[in-house]
């Protein structure tokens, strides 16, 4: 059979012949079942759902209310967070919708006139260059600090004109400090031997352009490697990146955590990651889990905690519902935000928004932005963006 076409020149040794190769992590696969339910998806290639604009707008709202839900417990202790009762409703966001909304920028901007990805790293840490600037970096010290020739005079495009997006929200400082460096992290030569959840919370975008589950998981990870160093940091996103390219073509939770775990596992230094994923799976499938069984898989702080925290509590849906799964995924000591956030990325790209309450919805703080964003992304993934409008160029310049 033919394999999908791929857009981005990205390293994949992970990935040879055509089969997955066991590699950094000998027998982290369960066999030739894991391996065949990742190959189907592969071999799907771009998924076509009749419902992916509301999928994808699902997976950047319910991201939002997950982070704003989780934004005023990140440094609560779960004691204080059970005498809160119910939560407060979701509305200031945090660092992570605001880099989650930068990364779908940069990927619509990525994408060429033959809607193929390209200069992913580039074009991606220019996003978040206008994301450093949102918080306070002047524009002058970015330009100076990078290759001018490679950057505009003043910020462009309309993200980062949005004022509401220009506050502080307890940035990363791992985020910050990469950035302010100038240089944009890879996989091959990475910035620092960070594994912060940095990454991991803002990548899920890179699983709308995607031509398949491999190509997300490497797109995600790519994202992430532009800030955070460590395998952890980067693998963890390249797993979100796959397990929501596989939710929004319609493949069950179940099979696209399997399929994220599974490459990660291939991944060179993917096991610390695989096991986090593998971890949440089973604590998943020995019923929901209380707040003390998430914090077993650890804070949250760290890439493949915040995964595997969120990655067990999405799998709960089924039996809670989703507005009960959100609200467990900030409830427990560690990254509260982070941890909701990346949980919204998973539910939404199921349900959209459908299972969570209308005030959440209606409080949650960008949402028109948020909705405009999502839009230009399912019609840069269906139709592509039409270059020739001048509104368009204005409003994504490419680069
Ligand atoms: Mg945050």
């Amino acid at each position: 059979m033919e394999k999908p076409r791929r857009a981005v020149s990205v390293p994949r040794s992970y990935w040879v012949d055509d089969h997955l190769v066991a590699g950094a992590h000998p027998g982290a696969l369960d066999g030739a079942e894991a391996e065949e339910k990742v190959r189907a998806l592969v071999e799907a290639g771009l998924p076509q759902a009749d419902d992916t604009g509301d999928r994808v707008l699902g997976c950047l709202l319910a991201g939002a209310i997950g982070d704003a839900l989780g934004n005023p417990l990140e440094f609560e202790t779960l004691e204080t967070i059970r005498r809160l009762n119910p939560l407060p409703a979701p509305h200031l966001v945090t660092d992570d919708t605001q880099m989650t909304l930068f990364t779908a920028e940069g990927l619509i901007r990525a994408v060429d006139g033959d809607d193929r990805l390209t200069r992913v790293t580039d074009v991606l840490g220019h996003a978040y260059l206008r994301w450093l600037h949102t918080q306070g970096q002047p524009w002058s010290a970015i330009r100076s600090g990078s290759d001018p020739s490679t950057i505009p005079d003043e910020p462009d495009g309309w993200l980062v004109k949005e004022r509401w997006l220009h506050h502080r929200r307890a940035p990363g400082n791992t985020c910050l400090c990469a950035l302010m460096t100038g240089s944009f992290g890879t996989i091959e030569a990475p910035l620092n031997d960070s594994k912060g959840c940095g990454g991991v919370m803002r990548a899920a975008p890179a699983g709308f352009f995607a031509d398949d589950v491999e190509h997300a998981f490497s797109i995600g990870a790519h994202t992430a490697a532009i800030t955070h160093g460590h395998p952890s940091g980067y693998w963890s996103a390249g797993a979100l990146a796959a397990m929501v390219h596989a939710l929004l073509g319609g493949a069950d939770l179940p099979v696209a955590v399997d399929a994220g775990r599974a490459l990660t596992a291939n991944a060179p230094k993917g096991a610390e990651t695989a096991d986090a994923i593998g971890m949440a799976v089973a604590l998943a499938e020995n019923g929901v889990p209380s707040s003390e069984d998430l914090e077993s898989l650890g804070g949250g702080w760290v890439g493949e905690e915040a995964l595997a925290i969120a990655v067990a509590c999405a799998l709960s849906a089924d039996e809670i519902g989703d507005e009960a799964a959100l609200t467990l995924a900030v409830t427990h000591s560690g990254d509260s935000d982070s941890t909701g956030s990346i949980c919204g990325n998973l539910l939404g790209a199921i349900h959209g928004t459908g299972g969570l309450p209308a005030t959440w919805v209606n409080s949650v703080e960008g949402g028109d932005t948020i909705r405009r964003l999502a839009a230009d992304c399912a019609t840069a993934r269906i139709d592509g963006l039409d270059r020739s409008q001048p509104e368009v160029r204005t409003r994504y310049p490419t680069g």
